[in-house]
């Protein structure tokens, strides 16, 4: 397994893992480093390290844009031995310390059917928990380097860090913002979404370069455009609801298809009956 990262701004540089589609984003400062997100397994941080070490040789600190398995389960491998600090939302923070079964067993039956051998290695990765959390923003030194991890809100998880790094002028999103497929709901709050996304729209200028959590780096358009396909499936499932329709109705008229459709509508709904 051979990774390589590509320049997308002065000293920011990104990763595509092949297998989920999966980035990673190395920010590269005077004398020290920073790696968004770790991919999904032992192999996969190994290589990791090995290309981010093809371009920088500083100590790097970590940050996870949130607690699914392709974004954090290399963290032990990139960061237990010298042991680094770890970034993370206080939540997704508390998942990966306490609910570290859970998550596996989630990976696994995620990946199961379409990535068997990958399901196996998820199910035997050692996790490794984040040493230090962030409420709503924290702001970072990267070696004289100013970057912002901030919490946008409730979104693709209640658990999403955006990374802002202002002198680049590059957004890391997380899952926020999909590139190579669908927006995923099944963990989602799809009614506050859209104001999430919004307050990342905030943060950006024109010529911002957005690295979504899968697929190739976006524009600030691309991002514009998904918040109003969020925003119209949000009014689509509080119309439907407040109408007495089933689920599947929303689904049908999903601007993201059927299935993701359908799974955001069943957790809107259930955020509307105020189910916890
Ligand atoms: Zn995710």
């Amino acid at each position: 397994m051979t990774f390589r990262f590509v320049p997308v701004a002065d000293g920011v540089h990104v990763l595509r893992e092949p297998l989920l589609d999966v980035n990673v984003t190395l920010v590269v400062g005077d004398g020290a480093a920073l790696l968004v997100d770790t991919l999904s397994t032992a192999g996969q941080a190994g290589a990791l390290a090995t290309a981010a070490r093809a371009v920088t040789p500083y100590p790097w600190t970590l940050v996870n844009t949130h607690h699914h398995f392709d974004h954090c389960f290399g963290n032990a491998t990139l960061a237990a031995d010298p042991p680094r600090p770890v970034y993370a939302h206080e939540r997704a923070a508390a998942a990966l310390r306490d609910r570290t079964d859970r998550l596996r067993r989630a990976a696994y039956e995620e990946m199961r059917a379409d990535h068997p051998a990958l399901a196996a290695e998820l199910a035997g990765t050692t996790l490794l928990a984040p040493t230090h959390t962030v409420h709503t923003e924290t702001v970072l030194d990267v070696g004289g380097r100013r970057v912002v991890l901030r919490h946008p809100g409730h979104g693709h998880t209640d658990a999403d860090l955006v990374v802002h790094v202002p002198d680049a002028d590059v957004l890391v999103t997380g899952d926020l913002v999909e590139q190579s497929g669908p927006p995923a709901f099944e963990e989602s709050y799809p009614l506050q979404w859209p104001d999430a996304v919004a307050e990342l729209l905030r943060m950006t200028t024109p010529a911002t370069v957005v690295v979504p959590g899968h697929g190739t780096p976006v524009d600030v358009e691309f991002v514009r455009a998904q918040h109003a396909r969020l925003a119209e499936l949000a009014w689509l499932i509080r119309a439907a609801h407040t109408g007495g329709a089933p689920p599947e109705r929303v689904a049908a008229d999903s601007p993201f298809g059927a299935r993701p459709g359908l799974t955001a509508a069943r957790r809107g709904y259930r955020e509307l009956d105020g189910a916890p």
